[in-house]
């Protein structure tokens, strides 16, 4: 564990995650290059930032002894799906709290999360809303053990350090790196990691998000005392909320995926996309820009 590779025996990822240049006109015409950082790749179960966030708290589940994970999420969370895959790869028992009432047949990222040996359990919406009080903690500990505890969407500390690793990786010269925002913990480690001069550009997939700066900055705090100046959210890209799409978008993506020959994943990737396309029309990046787009899943 100290040589920090303890998981290389048990899955293969695909590190650093490979980077490619994306040829397209609606870019070159402003003096823009846009460079994907494919962490899509990084392995079919633990894509993107997913593997990033939970790698360090892993190690600190193995090295405390804890044996289970449990952690939170909604009915189509990939955060779930990802700790349940991890679970069956690092040998973890886990266990999902599922926001919500139980429907069957279960969804399927839920049934996905149950094959690899995830147990559920459900909460009702304010139940939810208070996940942090004691007494539910304390049912948690009393029905499912000593386990450790993941938050909603995997963003702690840790998970910050984890993406904190992403730019080091990357080594053409860039100048904005770009990151989907769901919790912020992704953005509050990629701009964590950042080298001086390098700004990043994250874009909300909620719909009034505007919490997400204070989230950001209490993330980063937490994992390194202080917060950066160097990031941003923008807010105007969430086309109705989290999994919502509308016609734009749509089109948006089978256009992309025409060009490119890449089929972007609409909850995540692809509004951000769509953003950084919208901020190069509107002439939000100085020709000679080089952005990074981080291909998060
Ligand atoms: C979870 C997820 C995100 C959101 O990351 P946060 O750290 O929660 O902001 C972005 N993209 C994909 C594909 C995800 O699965």
């Amino acid at each position: 564990m100290a040589d920090g590779t303890w998981w290389s025996e048990r899955v293969r990822l695909r590190l650093p995650s490979p980077v490619v240049e994306l040829d397209d006109d609606r870019l070159a015409r402003h003096g823009v290059r846009l460079l994907l950082k494919r962490d899509d790749l990084i392995h079919p179960d633990l894509p993107g930032n997913k593997w990033r966030k939970l790698k360090y708290n892993l190690m600190a589940a193995r090295e405390r002894d804890l044996r289970t994970l449990v952690t939170f999420g909604g009915a189509y969370s990939n955060h779930i799906r990802a700790v349940a895959a991890a679970g069956a790869h690092f040998g973890f028992a886990t266990v999902g709290v599922i926001r919500g009432e139980q429907h069957l047949p279960l969804n399927p990222s839920l049934a996905y999360a149950v094959e690899r040996g995830m147990r559920l359990t459900y909460l009702d919406r304010a139940g939810y809303r208070d996940k942090d009080n004691p007494e539910l903690l304390a049912r948690l500990r009393s029905e499912f053990g000593e386990h450790y505890l993941l938050p909603e969407g995997g963003s702690n500390e840790l998970a910050v350090r984890g993406c904190a690793e992403l730019p080091a990786e990357i080594t053409e010269p860039f100048d904005v790196i770009c990151v989907p925002v769901g919790t912020g913990g992704t953005l509050a480690g990629v701009a964590a990691g950042l080298a001086p001069g390098r700004s990043a550009i994250g874009f909300s997939v909620l719909r009034g998000g505007q919490f997400l700066d204070a989230e950001v900055e209490r993330l980063q705090t937490r994992a390194g005392g202080s917060v950066t100046d160097n990031w941003r959210i923008e807010y105007n890209f969430h086309f109705g909320g989290y999994a919502k799409r509308r016609p734009e978008l749509d089109t948006f993506v089978v256009d992309f995926a025409d060009r490119h020959g890449l089929t972007l994943d609409p909850v995540y990737p692809a509004k951000m996309m769509y953003g950084i396309f919208a901020l190069v029309a509107a002439g939000g990046f100085a020709p000679g820009t080089t952005i990074v787009a981080v291909l998060t899943g």
